[in-house]
Order: C-alpha cells, then sequence, then structure tokens
C-alpha cells in the first residue's frame, strides 16, 4: 500500500511544497515541532541526490528564517519514533530557548563499555 508520503509524491493527497526535483521533494511537516519544521523524501531511491537536497534545504532555512540552530533527524523504526513508512528527513529550525525537542537525556556508561562497543563497531566496520 502506498504511504502517505507517496500519495503527496503521486499529489494524490495536498501538501505545502517547498522544492521538487526529479528524485526528492521537500515539504512542510503538516504538525511542525518548530516554525519551519520541513520534510525531505526521496521520491524513490536516490541517496546521493537526497542528501544534496536535505543540505540546499537547511541552507535555504537558515538563509530565510534566520534559526539560530537546525536540527537535522532521520528516524528508524517505531522504537525510534518513526510513525509514516517512507525514509523522509526532519528539518528542524531551533531559536535559543524554545523547549521544542530534547533529543535525549545524558546518559551515563562505564569507559570499558565504550571501548567494547568500539571495537564491536571496528570490527563490523572492518569486515564490511
Ligand atoms: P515520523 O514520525 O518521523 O515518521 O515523521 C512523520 C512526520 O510526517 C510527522 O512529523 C508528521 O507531522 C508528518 N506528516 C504526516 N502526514 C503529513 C502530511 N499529510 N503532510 C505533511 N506532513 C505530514
Amino acid at each position: 500500500m502506498a504511504s502517505i508520503f507517496s500519495k503527496i509524491v503521486s499529489g494524490e493527497i495536498p501538501a505545502i511544497k517547498v522544492y521538487e526535483d526529479a528524485t526528492t521533494l521537500a515539504f512542510m511537516d503538516i504538525n511542525p515541532a518548530t516554525r519551519g519544521h520541513t520534510l525531505v523524501i526521496p521520491k524513490d531511491e536516490h541517496a546521493d541526490l537526497f542528501a544534496i537536497t536535505v543540505q540546499r534545504v537547511a541552507l535555504a532555512l537558515r538563509a530565510v528564517l534566520q534559526p539560530d540552530g537546525i536540527n537535522i533527524i532521520q528516524n528508524n523504526g517505531a522504537a525510534a519514533g518513526q510513525t509514516v513508512d517512507h525514509m523522509h528527513v526532519h528539518l528542524i529550525p531551533r531559536w535559543a530557548g524554545d523547549q521544542a525537542l530534547r533529543l535525549w537525556q545524558p546518559g551515563q556508561a562505564a569507559a570499558a563499555e565504550l571501548r567494547t562497543i568500539a571495537e564491536q563497531l571496528g570490527a563490523a566496520l572492518a569486515g564490511a
């Protein structure tokens, strides 16, 4: 079944579009976390062009809205907060003190645990 974002791509449902090219579409999030919350999605899978579009839209947001910062977030899986099963990137302009979102509470970990995970990641990358 087509995702809600595929329906936006096909024009079946409306969206407030920011930018569109042959492979990517940027549009305003319907329930924005902050003013300017923008979604960038691939129409298909074209990772390189997609990444370039995220950067271009981020630069445009910075120029137009002049935020103090921008969160670029990509949720993967329900446990990570993803609700629409179509890869997408959130560009969320931030203003000092806006309290719009706090991504995580700083945790604590033993150095030995960090070293173990780093070694496992290193091995996985070496084998990839
Ligand atoms: P996620 O929860 O990371 O999957 O993000 C999905 C995002 O899509 C949410 O921030 C929604 O507000 C947004 N969204 C869902 N439907 C629409 C729509 N029709 N137009 C624009 N944004 C949408």
